[in-house]
């Protein structure tokens, strides 16, 4: 008996539970990175506001920009308020290649159209449409109370930051469902996916008429323009280029009656731009190789745009950075760079869902609490459309990892042919690098309130930090 547990152990790969196998230390700091990391969760609900977090913290990090040609191994670079890069410059020539660690920073979300504003002649309501971003379920969105963020660029350049529903004195919003009473045909025939449609995503916006002129038309609508005038002093036209986004009102809360979960809207990605982000500031003095933080916009759209990751910003940072070490930085040398280059594509996996095992396939899918997964490929229908890590890179952070004693654990993303989903993994390997899919496992990803396990934000941290400075 003895001999089979001991083949058995030797043998055959288990994954570990963190909250049974890790030394009580690291329990503890387990829980208190969560505390930080609940912090910014509530800072940062856009990715404007997640660079914002950055842009305070970097200086304080000792981190300069770059562009400011100060003699210094910490830099970074924001671009477009919606994106950044930070590096630490290590001891070796990055022509050697670089370690980058790339997450995304933007969350699925429902934007403000550009002409939103309208008072609906049915309901006398002030209502603002809607145009929803990324993966959503949409009918998650309804009867919630939601908060408004967003950045109104005025006729004279000026920015304005708006912030409403956050804060409990403030007013929230909310698209109402449709009472189960009278939902039989509008709803209860139809697929989950279509009982809302994107055009009845509106929001109730305000109800009170315009006090001076009640009976004119659209006075609700005037008095919602009068209220924001007073407020932002802006008119009806400053909206067509602003960029508002509704994202659910409220605090991450812990999760569980042990305490052991988080429940946040955002998290994927903001858990790996977090712990990546908090890894490079807590590696070694002296790295070996030259360590990247790319936190990405436009992930949840497919990584376009300039402030995604196809676009060329990681590839220009990186130019700049063999620039300031003093070192080549013609269109071969940047190429080799590249190609001697490693990346983990800081991405959150689906953890098994208790509620909904069947689209799992247990051995090979993520379990919450068991740390960070190493994901070797992504894609759908036949690993279409994805990276898909080379054996010997992939042994290569594995192994980093085990004489680390970083909790880490397999996991693919569902069943084969059950659905699927990519990552910014692919667009990084374009360039050459070695590229693997490295982040924690997310229940209810996606919607309105991601549940993840404080082990697997400590196991994100710590791999990173890992990475830095072993890989
Ligand atoms: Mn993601
Ligand atoms: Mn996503």
């Amino acid at each position: 008996m003895k001999k089979t547990e001991e083949l058995r152990k030797k043998l055959v790969y288990t994954r570990t539970n963190f909250w049974k196998e890790a030394p009580g230390k690291e329990q503890k700091a387990a829980l208190d990175i969560s505390e930080e990391y609940k912090k910014f969760l509530n800072e940062c609900k856009t990715e404007r506001e997640t660079i914002d977090y950055y842009i305070k913290k970097l200086e304080k990090e000792g981190f300069n920009d770059i562009n400011t040609g100060k003699k210094t191994k910490k830099v970074f670079r924001v671009a477009r308020s919606k994106n950044a890069a930070l590096a630490i410059i290590g001891k070796k020539p990055i022509s050697e290649g670089v370690n980058l660690i790339v997450s995304h920073i933007d969350a699925p979300r429902v934007d403000l159209k550009q002409n939103p504003l309208y008072e609906d002649s049915n309901s006398s309501l002030g209502m603002l449409r809607t145009h929803y971003y990324g993966g959503i379920k949409k009918y998650q969105w309804m009867s919630t109370p939601l908060a408004m963020h967003g950045t109104i660029i005025k006729k004279d350049g000026k920015a304005i930051n708006i912030c409403l529903g956050e804060d409990e004195k403030d007013p929230v919003f909310v698209m109402p469902d449709l009472l189960p009473h009278l939902a039989r045909k509008v709803q209860y025939t139809k697929k989950i996916g279509e009982a809302v449609d994107a055009g009845k995503m509106n929001i109730v916006f305000n109800s009170i008429p315009y006090p001076d002129d009640k009976k004119a038309k659209d006075a609700v609508k005037l008095n919602a323009l009068v209220l924001l005038n007073e407020k932002y002093g802006i008119t009806e036209s400053d909206f067509l280029s602003a960029e508002i986004e509704i994202v659910p009102a409220g605090k991450s809360r812990d999760a569980g009656l042990d305490r052991s979960m988080i429940l946040g809207y955002g998290q994927d990605d903001r858990i790996c731009a977090f712990t990546s982000a908090q890894a490079i500031f807590d590696s070694i003095q002296n790295l070996e190789k030259t360590a990247i933080v790319y936190l990405a916009d436009k992930e949840e759209v497919g990584s376009d745009g300039n402030t995604g990751a196809k676009s060329i910003f990681i590839i220009d940072f990186i130019a700049d950075l063999l620039k300031k070490n003093g070192e080549p930085s013609d269109s071969s040398t940047l190429r080799k760079t590249l190609i001697n280059s490693q990346v983990l594509s800081a991405d959150v996996n689906a953890a098994i869902n208790p509620n909904f095992p069947s689209v799992h396939e247990k051995a090979n899918a993520v379990h919450l609490g068991f740390g960070v997964s190493v994901t070797k490929f992504t894609g759908s229908g036949g690993k279409g459309g994805s990276n898909d890590a080379n054996a010997e890179f992939n042994a290569k952070i594995i192994n980093i990892f085990n004489a680390n004693k970083v909790f880490w654990q397999i996991g693919a993303l569902g069943k084969v042919d059950e659905g699927g989903g990519g990552t910014i993994a692919k667009f990084m390997a374009e360039h050459g690098a070695e590229v693997i899919d490295c982040g924690p496992g997310v229940l209810g990803m996606h919607s309105l309130y991601e549940l993840t396990s404080k082990a697997d934000v400590y196991s994100a941290y710590k791999a990173y930090k890992t990475f830095f400075e072993k890989a």
